[in-house]
């Protein structure tokens, strides 16, 4: 089921870079998420930023970048095991003024771990405690050298209250994004991580997802691990209305029988039949799994 499908690389296009944003707690991961989104929000569009939400997509020069807020770690572990890695590149949020915390500590050997490159954001930098030295020397301890000081990781002062830096920030993903050469078909059958997912009022289960090959349209039949179903809507990150999501962008999908777990991939079908056979089949393996281990 899960065997490596032969790849066929003729319609291979560049696709947009997925971005995760991780770090010790307090130190702005959130606010920074909200002020990259914010800052590339046309005014009056949706209305302004409301609610904070999962995964968005943003232009910087007519090129796109999809941020995603890191679920928990276990959330990530999961999605590795799935094959629904999403993360292209890494950045660690760092505030200049408290420098490298425990769970920074654990981030950067997670990121370490990943192989993506990563990005250092010292952020809080108009604060007048922040010291941008202190965690450039505290990072090159941790083998995380400063391009400035002969090592090959970029440090780019932020700040997630005036938006100083995040320009800067945007443009040096643009920069990792062209040496990775991430590519994708956009005419694949699709293929979309699942992000986040949950019950709706009125709507249903609904998964927000990030697409990893293809094109998802509505209509599509789909399977999703033991869920399936058939895309009845797609809304992109303003909550509008839209036909397809592609390579790279996150928007949210209305139409599958249950909630799907996060972190599992959302896969399209020829057929609705084929979908919820394999659904079923699923299901029904997991069931045997669980009977057997409650046995033993
Ligand atoms: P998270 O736990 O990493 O998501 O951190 P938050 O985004 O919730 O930020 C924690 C606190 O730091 C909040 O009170 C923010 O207002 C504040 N904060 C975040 N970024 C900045 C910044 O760039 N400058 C200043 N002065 N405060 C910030």
């Amino acid at each position: 089921e899960y065997q490596e499908e032969e790849i066929d690389d003729s319609n291979f296009v560049t696709r947009p870079p997925v971005v995760t944003i991780m770090g010790h707690v307090d130190h702005g991961k959130t606010s920074l998420l909200d002020k990259i989104r914010e800052s590339k929000v046309a005014a009056g569009e949706a209305g302004g930023i409301t609610q904070h939400i999962s995964s968005y997509t943003v232009e910087k020069d007519g090129q796109k970048i999809t941020f995603v807020d890191t679920p928990g770690h276990a959330a990530f572990s999961e999605m590795r095991s799935r094959g629904a890695d999403i993360t292209d590149i890494i950045i660690i949020v760092v505030a200049a003024d408290d420098g490298v915390k425990q769970q920074t500590e654990e981030v950067i050997s997670h990121a370490k771990a990943s192989g993506c490159p990563i990005i250092v954001a010292m952020n809080k930098i108009d604060k007048e405690a922040a010291n941008p030295d202190m965690v450039k020397a505290q990072m090159a301890e941790r083998d995380m050298t400063p391009v400035d000081w002969g090592g090959e990781t970029e440090f780019i002062g932020v700040s997630a209250l005036t938006g100083e830096g995040i320009d800067d920030l945007l443009e040096n993903i643009l920069l990792q994004s062209e040496i990775l050469e991430l590519k994708a078909d956009p005419e694949a059958k699709a293929k979309a991580a699942v992000v986040e997912a949950s019950l709706e009022k009125g709507r249903g289960p609904v998964a927000t997802v990030i697409v990893q090959n293809g094109t998802l349209k509505v209509g599509d039949n789909i399977v999703c691990d033991t869920t399936y179903g058939r895309v009845k809507a797609i809304t992109d990150d303003n909550g509008k209305p839209i036909k397809e999501l592609g390579l790279s962008e996150t928007g949210t999908v209305l139409g599958l029988n249950d909630i799907p777990v996060s972190g599992s991939v959302m896969v399209v079908q020829d057929s609705d039949k084929e979908a919820r056979d394999i659904a079923t089949k699923r299901a029904e393996h997991a069931r045997a799994k669980e009977l057997s281990k409650s046995t033993k």
